[in-house]
């Protein structure tokens, strides 16, 4: 029901003039959106959470539209631009990606590629050519393969599992694994290889760190917060043979201790899941504002990628429209 009227006020605000007359007000700002996974459908719906990946269909139709209406730069670019003034006629966007999926490899740049645009992609480094899953994705496999119909979903249990300590998540990760015993797992489950990362790279797009392990980083006492935000900057420059500016906090989280190390580690910028484009008067470059691009949200009726509502969902209308809680 929710979804039907939001695609009925999209159509009218396109309709209506409303979104022409929204972005032109964008002119001024930087919009960065926020891509998890990009996979077919199947495996889509195979995922613990389905909401952080969306198709390759999905992706080339968002690819278009950014295409047509925005200047779309890596994030280092757009930033350098955006601060120096530049003010291109069509507003300045970015796509990122967190994590650092193989899928992002198979998928998304090849479709990046042929609209001749280049993204930014934040790696796990840690798990860079290892056939180890981030914590969540054990977590969320394990989960999906012992839990009961009647019991909470391997997401309600996720976001239970980010308020416990660090050691007590590893420890009761570990307990899901030996139980669920073997995983699932295709190689797009996996984080990049050196050579995956290599390439992107080589091919122009940018190159973040998202940390060594994916641990909430204001949980990380003062050695261990050094280790995967320094490090992590370290490997990856070494890996690509340039250097890193960007950092993506895991879960968007982040305090004034990380912010200092995020400093103190040579960073240029480092991005948060608050929605919002990043305007002047509010811009922080220690937390970037991203919109996070949730498929079924910006789908039309017939379940196809809508136009009018990514158009509204940048453009900050459905933000106004539809008071909406930080997505996590
Ligand atoms: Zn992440």
């Amino acid at each position: 029901m929710k979804a039907l009227i939001r695609s009925a006020l999209a159509e009218l605000a396109a309709t209506a003039g409303v979104l022409r007359y929204a972005e032109r007000s964008l002119r001024n700002t930087l919009t960065v959106l926020c891509y998890h996974r990009v996979l077919p459908e199947e495996q889509r719906k195979a995922y613990h959470d389905p909401d952080l990946v969306v198709t390759p269909e999905v992706f080339r139709a968002h690819c278009r539209l950014l295409a047509e209406r925005y200047t779309v730069e890596r994030l280092d670019v757009a930033l350098s631009k955006w601060q120096s003034g530049d003010r291109p006629a069509r507003p300045l966007a970015a796509i990122t990606f967190d994590d650092g999926y193989r899928d992002n490899f198979r998928y998304a740049a090849p479709i990046l590629n042929e609209f001749g645009l280049r993204g930014t992609f934040y790696v796990i480094a840690g798990l860079v050519d290892s056939e180890e899953l981030p914590w969540y994705d054990t977590m969320g496999a394990a989960w999906r393969m012992l839990a009961t119909a009647d019991e909470p979903t391997a997401k309600q249990v996720l976001a239970e599992a980010k308020g416990l300590s660090p050691q007590e998540r590893a420890a009761w990760v570990e307990r899901l694994r030996s139980r669920a015993g073997e995983l699932p797992i295709v190689d797009d489950d996996h984080i990049m290889t050196s050579a995956q990362v290599r390439a992107l790279a080589d091919a122009g797009h940018e190159i973040g760190s998202h940390t060594m392990t994916h641990p909430l980083l204001p949980q990380c006492d003062d050695a261990t917060l050094a280790i995967e935000i320094a490090r992590s900057r370290r490997i990856l420059a070494d890996l690509c043979g340039r250097e890193i500016v960007g950092l993506c906090y895991p879960n968007g989280d982040s305090d004034d201790r990380v912010h200092r190390e995020v400093v103190a580690a040579g960073y240029g910028y480092a991005t948060s899941m608050q929605p919002g484009t990043n305007e002047p008067p509010t811009f922080d470059k220690l937390r970037v504002r991203r919109w996070f691009i949730n498929q079924d949200r910006l789908a039309a009726r017939d379940g196809s990628a809508s136009d009018a509502l990514l158009r509204m969902e940048l453009s900050g209308v459905s933000q106004r429209l539809f008071a909406r809680k930080r997505a996590a």
